[in-house]
């Protein structure tokens, strides 16, 4: 089918030449102008019919959501906003759309109603924005680690190694529920399930990206990932993507600043492409404010704050700095945290990332060296026995965006800290090897898609900034 796309045509110059428009509906005033649109850009098409030319039966079918196809001419237009509009000559009507079912009617919907209608929420202005910037944001994120030379590593979906994820994975099997076969001992008999043992959904690829960048130096995946935990937060999903890259002959400083680096080339890349979506994302977010009280409102629009971050340096310091501002902290002296910080070591809650981030610093924060019983077994060991090389970054309104760490490359310090928490090592035999030949200081971290699509598009709840949210209680679509 020879059609125009709306982004090609919308800002060109008036021609007799005639041009075919395909898209949806969006309204239909007067019996004369139509709002197409394509999905190319925000903008619709505005299409014009003599309705004295047209069979009434048929403009009746030009209803929101129809599927049409418009043949015309391009004239300078009347309308604001737009250089051209097109003159009908030849209408298709693909598929017809029934107003009086279809449940997005040419006014506001809560996000919450669009969310039970998702099979349809694409075709609204706001998730049309977002969906658009989640693209360019992906593209951004390859482009950004192929400028530099790191290699995509597709790591396994299915795994059988549990070692990080003990109670939150999501269990891959194919034997019968209704008769489950069992060993004499009475356990469950993985023998006899399909892959000879017990497997999960992954929660992570960096075991596996640890292993790549063993010989390829710099790696990234950038995959799902599924976690069993029951949040139900806004910025917790049961399926979310991850990228997660793991550079070889790298510290915990030249990951903070690679991951540094990538968040602003990310938020870069889309003010340059994606500048009507971010502006309407943008005047969305005012219109929402004001309907708010006053100390709920963001303290700076959309806009300003992807500037700002963009052209601040993120504040950089450890966690047993950020123990002691918690601890004199105002929210904490007058019992106003949920968990009250009172001693180090506390892991720290969302309130207290979100404390540091926007009242405290006001930019984004890195945090480093965290006690090693709040974090993972492969966190590379300090010197003082207590803390580990783990970084987490914070991000405002949204709280920890990155973890990562330099990992330890020491083959007896790691099995050592394997047997402390009881990580059985015959099972990780492959993963130990990487350690035992050619071992060198090497770093990485996880950084949460979503949750960077958060801060760039202003929403504030993660199961809107992917087209199918996954969580407890829901696998609709
Ligand atoms: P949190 O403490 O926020 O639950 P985490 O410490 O469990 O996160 P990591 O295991 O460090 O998360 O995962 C790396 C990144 O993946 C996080 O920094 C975050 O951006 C993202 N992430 C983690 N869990 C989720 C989730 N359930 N939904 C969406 N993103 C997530
Ligand atoms: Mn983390």
């Amino acid at each position: 089918m020879q059609r125009t796309k709306i982004v090609d045509v919308i800002n060109s110059q008036p021609t007799n030449e005639a041009v075919t428009v395909m898209g949806w509906v969006k309204t239909f005033r007067s019996n004369r102008f139509i709002a197409i649109n394509d999905g190319s850009c925000m903008d619709n098409l505005q299409a014009v019919v003599d309705f004295e030319k047209w069979d009434a039966v048929l403009l009746k079918k030009i209803a929101p959501g129809a599927a049409i196809a418009v043949t015309g001419s391009l004239a300078a237009s009347q309308g604001q906003g737009q250089a051209v509009e097109l003159i009908v000559d030849q209408l298709e009507i693909f598929g017809e759309s029934d107003p009086s079912s279809y449940p997005l009617q040419p006014k506001k919907h809560s996000l919450e109603f669009l969310r039970q209608i998702a099979h349809l929420r694409f075709r609204t202005n706001t998730f049309s924005a977002v969906f658009r910037i989640r693209h360019y944001m992906a593209f951004a994120i390859h482009q950004f680690f192929h400028e530099r030379g790191f290699y995509y590593i597709h790591t396994p979906v299915i795994t059988a190694s549990d070692a990080e994820g003990a109670g939150e994975m999501f269990q891959v099997t194919t034997l019968n529920l209704n008769s489950i076969p069992r060993t004499e001992e009475g356990n469950i008999d993985f023998k006899k399930d399909f892959f000879g043992r017990a497997a999960n959904l992954t929660v992570s690829g960096q075991l596996e990206a640890e292993l790549a960048a063993m010989a390829f130096s710099q790696v990234y995946t950038f995959g799902p990932t599924f976690r069993a935990e029951n949040s139900n937060t806004p910025r917790h999903l049961a399926e979310f993507w991850m990228i997660e890259p793991e550079v070889a002959f790298a510290d915990a400083t030249d990951n903070m600043n690679l991951a540094e680096s990538m968040l602003k080339y990310v938020i870069q890349y889309v003010m340059e492409h994606c500048k009507s979506e971010l502006e309407f994302l943008n005047q969305r977010e005012q219109d929402e404010d004001k309907q708010k009280p006053a100390q709920e409102r963001n303290e700076m629009g959309l806009l300003d704050r992807l500037r700002f971050v963009l052209s601040n340096d993120f504040e950089r310091l450890t966690y047993t700095e950020a123990i002691e501002i918690l601890k004199q902290s105002n929210p904490n002296k007058k019992g106003k945290f949920q968990y009250p910080i009172e001693q180090w070591g506390a892991d720290l809650q969302s309130e207290h990332e979100r404390y540091l981030v926007e009242k405290h610093f006001k930019k984004p924060v890195i945090l480093s060296n965290y006690p090693k019983e709040i974090k993972a077994f492969y966190m590379r060991q300090n010197d003082d026995g207590k803390t580990v090389a783990a970084m987490d970054i914070l991000f405002p309104g949204i709280g920890e965006i990155v973890g990562g760490s330099q990992r330890e490359e020491r083959l007896e310090r790691l099995q050592k800290r394997m047997e402390e928490l009881h990580i059985p090592q015959e099972e990780m035999y492959w993963y130990l090897d990487t350690r035992r030949f050619g071992a060198c200081p090497h770093a990485g971290f996880g950084l949460g898609f979503e949750r960077l699509i958060l801060f760039i598009t202003g929403m504030t709840n993660i199961r809107d900034v992917i087209p199918f949210p996954r969580f407890p209680g829901n696998a609709e679509f």
